[in-house]
């Protein structure tokens, strides 16, 4: 299996539930030799979100620390099953990188077609980069067809290694949901969704299923950084210099 360049879901304690400050997040970014962390605190209306003046000022920040990349990122709550999420689109073209996924207290599971529906209409907003932990059982949706209009959008889909640790009952659908990627030719990225700075870059359970499975290195967007900053910049149309 190829290298983790960089992690892509992270939690800082603006989330409350979270655990490690932005310096911790980014100094076991740098110890691992990663190229880039994304922070990606939860969107405004989840309960234990930070307040949305957290995205907008994320430009204080320096675009690298220690040769990290820090992209500028959120993890937003899609809301319904039209796909809408929980930042404007001002505020999503000044991110590097969005995951856009399902949590409970922002919309309540329903069936496997309005999942499937809800994700495709995240896919076609501009401002998504990604599908969050699609593996959880809450959730169920047509894997194939979300897959391709992935591929079809040019955007990605996460296998999650924080599923692993807390949400085990979803792995099996990790596996299908990597087998179906591999299948289709969709690019997936490989993440730690990591709420303490323990986890950065804790990708093991996942590198290890995808090796089982035969998974196409080039399909992982996050294991080459100049593809994923290339990829982030066409997508963005601005340098993240
Ligand atoms: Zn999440
Ligand atoms: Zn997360």
């Amino acid at each position: 299996m190829p290298r983790i360049v960089a992690d892509l879901h992270t939690h800082s304690l603006a989330s409350t539930h979270a655990y490690s400050t932005v310096g911790e997040l980014l100094a076991a970014a740098a110890a691992l030799g990663l190229d880039a962390l994304a922070l990606t605190d939860h969107g405004p209306a989840l309960p234990d979100a930070p307040h949305p003046w957290h995205f907008d000022n994320l430009r204080v920040l320096p675009r690298e620390v220690g040769g990290v990349r820090l992209l500028r990122g959120c993890e937003v709550n899609i809301r319904t099953l039209s796909g809408d999420v929980d930042l404007d689109e001002t505020m999503l073209g000044r991110m590097d990188w969005i995951v856009a996924s399902f949590h409970e207290p922002c919309l309540a599971p329903g069936t496997v077609a309005e999942h499937t529906e809800a994700y495709l209409n995240a896919l076609a907003n501009p401002g998504v980069d990604s599908l969050g932990h699609t593996g959880s059982i809450q959730f169920p949706y047509d894997v194939d067809a979300v897959v391709k209009a992935c591929r079809d959008a040019g955007k990605t889909i996460e296998i999650n290694a924080g599923s692993f640790k807390v949400r085990p009952r979803s792995v099996p659908n990790c596996r299908r949901i990597a087998e179906s990627c591999a299948k289709h030719g969709t690019f997936v990225v490989v993440t730690s969704d990591a709420h303490s700075h323990w986890d950065v870059g804790a990708f093991a359970p996942v590198l290890a299923l995808l090796d089982e499975i035969g998974f196409p290195g080039d399909l992982i967007l996050n294991a080459d950084r100049d593809r994923l900053f290339r990829y982030i910049e066409t997508r963005r149309g601005r340098s993240l210099a």
